[in-house]
């Protein structure tokens, strides 16, 4: 057994030096480089643009010399070369896995994945579900959908390679969920932050406590942030009587986090899987520890999706002090700050919808909300729709819309309507949630 194994995995990466992590990089990268040059049409473009060829780039302090490769140019690629463009690095023939992305607007993104590739992805998740402390003894029951999103058979496949006992409940209803938890012991479960708050409601609705009724004691999250916002974690460790992890991530790109058993409020990076840059969005500099970029990521191991200097457009801070697990693993503070296609201007300040989240979370009373940006006599204005608990007197309602204007207000420094509307009325989310409207005709920018 490696030393560090109790808390890690992969020790050699997780607890190596700097130096030996650097060494593996670089190795990969130059492997990488290559096969992209070599066998992705989309991808020999961006070094013929810029009029470079791999042995131009001896090391990855030449990356920047690369162009960006976007979400939007792999989309316009399957357009232009249907199904699957003309971005992959090994022919469909040797691939074994297509998933989809959940497009919020326009065409999912298709992604195929030959063996080696798709072994790469469930071992980086289970390296995230083991630091989080799931464990052989472990009873699991990742509560995704089994269509063609990728979380549910990540979460499978990892589960399995740490051997916990697997319950998969792709294709059950929320309510035979929440029995089989009710009936078995199990301990972990797995599902996207929203649905996590729909099966706590659900199950209080029906009289059922699951911090004292299930024997859950980890749940982790994926395809939205709301594990790293502290009040929607603090609802789900409540909720389940467990403790929630943030495992964020990109279908096209890899399980990029983790956050580490010691919930210090930091969230590490397998940089082994992919070498990050946190990038200034105005400069496109590297963004000095403590400030804010855009976290662009290099694959260093899926040769089926060779991209280098993939725009995530997720939002992140590097953290300047190291997590006090041990890991050497570089580090962000909390999770996703906000997604750049998120961002919205209201009268000149830019609003990310997980600053809403993070202030509605803090009261008890509020389910589920909406936020709506809307326009009002010309003036950019935001409307947040607050679903109030069932058990929440007639009187109480106007002292929470009060209190939460006052907590948006200090939150976002712009003052917000808020309206409180008939306990679930407002939509509920099996998968990821679709939380903001933005009726203007116009976007200011
Ligand atoms: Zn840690």
């Amino acid at each position: 057994m490696q030393a560090g194994h109790a808390v890690c995995l992969d020790a050699k990466i997780e607890m190596g030096s700097r130096a030996e992590l650097r060494a593996v990089q670089e190795e990969r990268f130059q492997v990488m480089q290559r096969h992209a040059y070599e066998h992705s049409p989309l991808m020999r473009r961006k070094f013929d643009s810029v009029g470079l060829r791999p042995s131009d780039l001896p090391d990855l302090s030449h990356l920047p010399k690369l162009p960006f490769v976007t979400k939007d140019e792999l989309r316009e690629s399957q357009v232009a070369v249907p199904p699957y463009g003309d971005f992959m690095g090994v022919p469909v023939e040797k691939c074994l896995r297509i998933h989809q992305t959940s497009a919020t607007t326009g065409r999912p993104l298709l992604v195929l994945d030959a063996w080696e590739d798709w072994r790469g992805l469930y071992l980086a998740y289970a390296r995230a579900l083991y630091a989080a402390g799931v464990r052989p003894a472990d009873m699991a029951m990742p509560a995704f959908s089994f269509g063609p999103w990728i979380g549910f058979w990540l979460s499978v496949y990892a589960l399995q390679e740490i051997g916990a006992l697997l319950y998969p409940s792709g294709g059950m209803s929320t309510e035979q969920r929440l029995d089989t938890l009710l009936t078995y012991p199990i301990t972990v479960v797995g599902c996207t932050p929203s649905y996590a708050l729909y099966m706590i409601e659900q199950a209080r609705r029906k009289g059922i406590d699951l911090a004292t009724q299930s024997k859950v004691r980890l749940t982790f999250h994926t395809g939205e942030p709301g594990a790293s916002i502290a009040g929607t974690k603090r609802r789900l460790q409540e909720g389940f009587g467990a403790l929630a992890f943030d495992l964020p991530g990109l279908t096209e790109v890899v399980l990029w986090g983790f956050e580490c058993a010691e919930q210090s409020g930091k969230l590490h990076l397998n940089e082994d899987y992919c070498y990050c840059e946190i990038l200034d969005p105005e400069s496109g500099a590297e963004a000095p520890p403590g400030d804010v970029g855009e976290l662009v990521v290099t694959n260093l191991f899926r040769k089926s999706l060779p991209l280098l200097r993939y725009r995530t457009r997720d939002l992140v801070r590097r953290a300047a002090e190291p997590c006090p697990c041990g890991r050497t693993l570089a580090c962000i503070d909390g999770g996703i700050i906000g997604r750049l296609d998120d961002m919205k201007k209201v009268r000149g300040v830019i609003v990310y919808p997980s600053r809403v989240e993070e202030a509605v979370r803090r009261f008890e009373a509020a389910d589920e909300f909406q936020i709506i940006f809307r326009r009002r006599q010309g003036l950019d204005d935001i409307l947040v729709r607050v679903d109030p608990s069932p058990t929440l007197a007639e009187e109480e309602r106007q002292h929470l819309r009060q209190r939460m204007s006052a907590e948006l207000r200090n939150e976002l420094g712009l003052r917000v309507s808020v309206e409180i509307v008939a306990s679930g009325s407002l939509p509920r989310f099996e998968h990821k949630a679709r939380r903001v409207v933005d009726e203007r005709t116009e976007v200011p920018f």
